[in-house]
């Protein structure tokens, strides 16, 4: 679709939108999304936003539906309007979602129309921790925010700590001019899983200042080492679409995909083969595979790497690091084979699971581009786009800190977008005894629990941003005005801290994505046949972004040269010693939860995992061999035991796991998260050890190792599967 013609659907609406939100029909999920009867026929709308639900940064449209409806008051039967959101699609004109969306965006309807909503800010009644709260006023809560704030400001500055998501947009912006301007530091990201090793690494050996953009459906023959990308990994729609280039976009041409990886992921599942590293092997692998280009001199002529990275593969000791790597010489020559035979290899790396040495595995996987001559070339890997746009967005994003020694030492935390109790392991015995915690979630969940204050978002569909997607093809922008009226009397975390700001006697601008689109219009100077920066702004707004391919170098060229080393061959730590605790413990964020923060909807909930078929609980898997040895059953209760604790869940025997390593996905096990999430399974996070990259800072959720005692014959566990929920399948 032509994006003018795109402009005529959606732009008849998207100025106005607000008429008739269903306001007090909320309380159900379902009599919203389900029974058209309750509702007069009516005109639908598509109205274009933004994905809030990761960071990837997805830009939809939503299909509104305004009409009447007749309603009981009392003993009155009244006619009522209403728009209520119906359905969440990918916006075709978006370059990252490109029309499509995965479940987990599809589901944002329902974190709209989420009964366990928070209505209003509250004040902590019980103990922290316990999830006791009772409603007060906005004018309330904002006299009790500043005035911590401006305590904590007149003593130390330094002991406020702003824990957010690691994106960039007009969030972060507008959370770094309030910080800047109150005089507090900048805000820390506080994610699972920010990419930061695959940041670093990029930084490390291309000199780039961002993600990677991986060119996969030019390419003929893609090694992923380590990432996920079909699953969760950085931009699951993005990816899965190249992914579907690759394999049949070209007549005649099937692109190979060769997954290493330390789980039969989604993305191994999807793979012509799957090799099945060890956990934290793929560092050796990769250099056991530079190792074999070098040697037998399977490298393009054309080719000159930087100095020092022929050299640094060449002094591997290639059986060394075959058997770190758990896999066979053979098995390494044919990769390095292969991609020498290719036209366009590339090589995707990542760390789905964080391991001690995640950050040299990724790097010695860059540097294969480099030997093999994919960096910045058609099917290889290409430079950032994010900081094209607006480099002052990209410069708020949430850098990583000594989270943990400022957690300890702090005076006022503010959680906005993230749930460290939840992944984190440790910091709920930091926030219960910070003296006032402010919580911006729109939920009660298992770090809001410690808040003394919760100021509730507004749901994504009820507020304006602008988000810098993770990756894109090109510069982009995506913008999302509100869709509906807000239900409930939450407020925009961004007027918070304006308001806040303004107690304390400073003026925050709150960023817009109608200000984003006019500074573009300024600064960029953007070719088209607008007249002003309001027309400019407006036709983004329609459309619900901007994307373009700008003629300007990537921020790699204001960056320092970079000098790429090859890493040294290491193993990946970890804690427990392998007598008392023999598995390897790999926690995965899961394709239906992420790091856990999509549990509390229950479209998730339902949405079969797709290694175990579970529905509503996470099992840990097991290969059978180990099952076996063990006595174990498909679904029985076991406990997994590591050395900083145990959990209970049901056990899936997996036909594809990898002997001797326990798997299980992240996303169960909340203490708080509204009624579809609290209390339900266990959350692996929970038993891994504090255990961190050290150059990166990044939580290496992987370092762990467990044992796993039986517990009952019935685990709990529901699959969607007939096969796996054959009783005796696995005891054959
Ligand atoms: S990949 Fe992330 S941003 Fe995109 S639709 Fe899924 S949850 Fe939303």
């Amino acid at each position: 679709m032509e994006r003018r013609s795109f402009f005529k659907i959606v732009g008849t609406a998207s100025g106005g939108l607000l008429t008739g939100a269903c306001g007090k029909q909320a309380r159900q999920i379902i009599p919203l999304l389900v029974p058209e009867q309750e509702i007069v026929i009516g005109e639908e709308e598509w109205h274009p936003s933004v994905c809030r639900e990761c960071s990837a940064g997805c830009g939809t449209i939503v299909r509104v539906m305004r009409a009447e409806r007749e309603v009981k008051r009392g003993n009155d039967t009244v006619r009522e309007r209403i728009a209520a959101v119906k359905k969440i699609e990918g916006n075709p004109l978006d370059p990252v979602s490109g029309g499509a969306l995965c479940a987990r965006g599809q589901a944002g309807v329902q974190a709209l129309y989420h009964p366990d909503r928070l209505r209003g800010p509250m004040k902590r009644s019980g103990q922290k921790g316990d999830g006791a709260f009772e409603a007060i006023s906005w004018d309330s809560a904002i006299d009790s925010a500043a005035s911590a704030l401006k305590s904590a400001l007149d003593k130390d500055p330094s002991k406020i700590v702003y824990l957010a998501r690691p994106q960039a947009g007009t969030r972060s912006a507008t959370t770094a001019a309030f910080l800047k301007g109150v005089g507090a530091p900048a805000p820390i990201s506080a994610a699972l899983n920010d990419f930061e090793i695959e940041r670093k690494a990029a930084e490390a050996v291309f000199g780039w200042n961002g993600l990677p953009v991986y060119d996969l459906q030019d390419s003929d023959y893609v090694l992923g080492v380590g990432a996920d990308f079909l699953g969760g990994w950085v931009s699951p729609v993005f990816y899965a679409r190249r992914f579907g280039q690759l394999r049949q976009g070209r007549v005649g041409r099937r692109g190979r995909l060769i997954q290493a990886e330390s789980r039969l992921s989604l993305t191994a599942t999807s793979a012509d083969r799957w090799l099945p590293v060890r956990p934290g092997g793929e560092l050796a692998f990769a250099l056991a595979v530079g190792h074999v280009l070098v040697e037998e001199n399977l490298l393009p002529a054309s080719v000159k790497p930087p100095s020092g990275i022929r050299e640094g593969f060449a002094a591997v000791s290639l059986d060394t690091a075959a058997r770190m790597s758990g896999l066979q010489v053979a098995q390494i020559r044919q990769v390095a084979r292969e991609l020498a035979q290719a036209e366009a290899p590339v090589v995707v790396s990542g760390a789905s699971v964080v391991q001690t040495n995640s950050l040299d595995a990724v790097i010695a996987a860059n540097a294969l581009n480099l030997l093999l001559g994919s960096v910045g070339r058609k099917g290889g890997v290409i430079p950032p786009s994010a900081g094209l746009i607006d480099d002052a967005y990209e410069k708020s994003r949430p850098d990583r800190d000594d989270l943990f020694k400022r957690l300890d030492s702090a005076q006022v935390v503010l959680l906005d977008g993230v749930n460290p109790a939840y992944t984190l392991p440790g910091t709920a015995k930091l926030l219960a005894k910070v003296p006032t915690v402010l919580s911006f979630s729109p939920f009660l969940d298992d770090s809001a629990a410690y808040a003394d204050l919760i100021l509730p978002d507004h749901a994504g569909l009820e507020s304006a941003a602008a988000v810098i997607p993770s990756v894109a093809p090109e510069a982009a922008l995506t913008g999302a005005g509100p869709v509906v009226r807000p239900l409930y009397e939450t407020r925009a975390t961004e007027q918070v801290l304006a308001d806040i700001g303004k107690k304390l006697g400073k003026e925050v601008t709150v960023e817009t994505p109608q200000s984003a689109y006019q500074s573009i219009f300024a600064q960029l100077k953007p070719a088209g046949d607008w007249t002003d920066a309001g027309e400019f702004a407006q036709d983004c707004q329609r459309q619900g972004g901007w994307w373009t391919k700008i003629d300007r170098k990537a921020p790699a060229a204001s960056k320092s040269v970079a000098k790429p080393a090859v890493p040294q061959l290491s193993d990946a730590v970890f804690q427990g010693g392998a007598g008392e605790f023999p598995y390897y413990f790999q926690p995965y964020p899961s394709v239906q939860f992420g790091d856990g923060s999509g549990a509390h909807l229950p479209w998730m909930q339902e949405l079969p995992d797709p290694a175990s078929s579970a529905m509503w609980g996470l099992p840990v898997e097991i290969d059978p061999q180990s099952a076996a040895k063990l006595g174990l059953a498909n679904g029985q209760a076991v406990r997994v035991v590591s050395p900083q604790g145990s959990i209970e869940a049901a056990v899936y025997v997996h036909p594809g796991a990898i002997p001797g390593v326990l798997s299980m996905a992240i996303g169960q096990g909340h203490k708080h998260y509204g009624r579809f999430a609290s209390g339900q399974g266990a959350n692996p996070l929970e038993i891994a050890a504090p255990v961190f990259e050290a150059q990166s800072g990044a939580f290496a959720f992987g370092a762990t190792r467990v044992r796993i005692e039986k517990l009952r014959a019935e685990g709990g566990l529901v699959q969607f599967s007939m096969a796996d929920r054959e009783p005796d399948l696995h005891r054959r």
